[in-house]
């Protein structure tokens, strides 16, 4: 059967070479005639598949000396419990700016163990308020954003000034889009399972010198010191997604980087856009300065034809493009792994769907 385009938004699309080169070693990893998935996590083939992971990471997002790579478990979610925990170091409130769901998520575990200031929140999340209009308040431990709002479609185009106070951001749904001056922040954190690899665990980057000053109750496994004593192997790793990481790394290295991979994103982005605005058909509520390159919501002008829109999509092959739940019309993902077929394929679609139904 052919591969399908899923423009899921989480778990996403893996890269087929990815797949294959898995699919290649899956019986036998480098001749040691064993799967990596049975491979004990401590033994000198499993450390160098999880080492080679990390030295791919920091050269492909050029992370300075001076920040840990930490690969955990507990997604993204644990991760807004973690920042807090971790990084209050004897203050008691933490800046969060709020453009969106993920950032409401954020701010609501955060609030469990610091004072939480929301410094902005449009009316509405189709657009992200202008930095000088910030409530920054003096004696925050952080500054935490959300740098593209998955559901919402929302991106942060280029990253607030906010002095001395280390910037958080929650990269889940836009890590290794583009390239980005990790020297510029306090944490960067991501779940896997949209643009790097399957579900299962987080990647935090994080400045050693924030670290070493968790809250007593922090957990051992969401521990950015501990974590970083034990190479991110206090217990038991998720080794297996830690290896498709690696191997997604790979594969980004091998079509030339952050750089190339950023020039194929806005092209994709740009093509779909561009689709959804010479139409009355559909529409997009984004301020065109703050749309996502990853995420890509829109409505059909009649929402009646939703189901009919869904099912001629999937008849073509191109699927889970059902907007969240909770916003409701349509959503395409279009991660690193989408290849561009997959958008063409969905642009020529929309517009037999809007010819025929118009
Ligand atoms: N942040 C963002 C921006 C997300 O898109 C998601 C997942 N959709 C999360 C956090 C939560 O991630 P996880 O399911 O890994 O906890």
């Amino acid at each position: 059967m052919a591969r399908v385009f899923n423009f899921s938004a989480g778990p996403a699309t893996i890269a087929e070479d990815v797949l294959k080169k898995a699919q290649e070693e899956l019986l036998d990893w480098n001749g040691t005639g064993m799967s990596v998935m049975e491979m004990s996590h401590r033994g000198k083939d499993y450390v160098s598949i999880a080492e080679k992971a990390e030295a791919d990471l920091r050269e492909l997002m050029n992370i300075p000396a001076g920040y840990k790579v930490l690969f955990l478990q507990g997604g993204a979610t644990g991760q807004f419990a973690a920042i807090p925990m971790n990084i209050l170091r004897g203050k008691k409130a933490a800046d969060y700016v709020c453009t969106g769901s993920w950032s409401k998520k954020a701010i609501a575990e955060g609030k469990k163990y610091c004072d939480v200031n929301v410094v902005s929140q449009p009316e509405k999340f189709n657009t992200i308020p202008e930095v000088s209009e910030w409530n920054l308040s003096a004696d925050a431990a952080y500054l935490h954003i959300c740098s593209n709002e998955t559901i919402e479609g929302v991106e942060f185009k280029e990253l607030p000034e906010c002095g001395e106070v280390p910037l958080v951001a929650d990269m889940s749904s836009n890590i290794l889009s583009r390239p980005i001056d990790v020297s510029k922040f306090g944490i960067i954190y991501a779940g896997t399972q949209k643009n790097i690899g399957p579900a299962g665990m987080a990647i935090a980057i994080v400045r050693e010198d924030l670290i070493g000053d968790a809250l007593p109750t922090t957990p051992s496994v969401l521990d950015y010191q501990k974590q970083a004593d034990n190479d991110s192997m206090l217990n038991t790793p998720p080794t297996y997604t830690w290896y498709m990481a690696g191997l997604a790394f790979q594969n980004l290295k091998k079509i030339g980087g952050l750089e190339a991979i950023a020039e194929i994103n806005d092209r994709k982005a740009a093509k779909l856009y561009d689709c959804i605005d010479a139409s009355d058909f559909y529409a997009n509520p984004v301020d065109p300065k703050y749309r996502s390159v990853m995420n890509v919501p829109f409505t059909l002008a009649d929402d009646s034809l939703d189901a009919a829109f869904l099912d001629g999509a999937k008849k073509e092959g191109l699927v889970t493009l059902k907007g969240h739940r909770s916003i409701g019309g349509m959503r395409a993902s279009i991660y690193n792994a989408m290849p561009e077929e997959g958008i063409d394929a969905l642009i020529a679609f929309m517009k037999e769907f809007e010819r025929t139904n118009g």
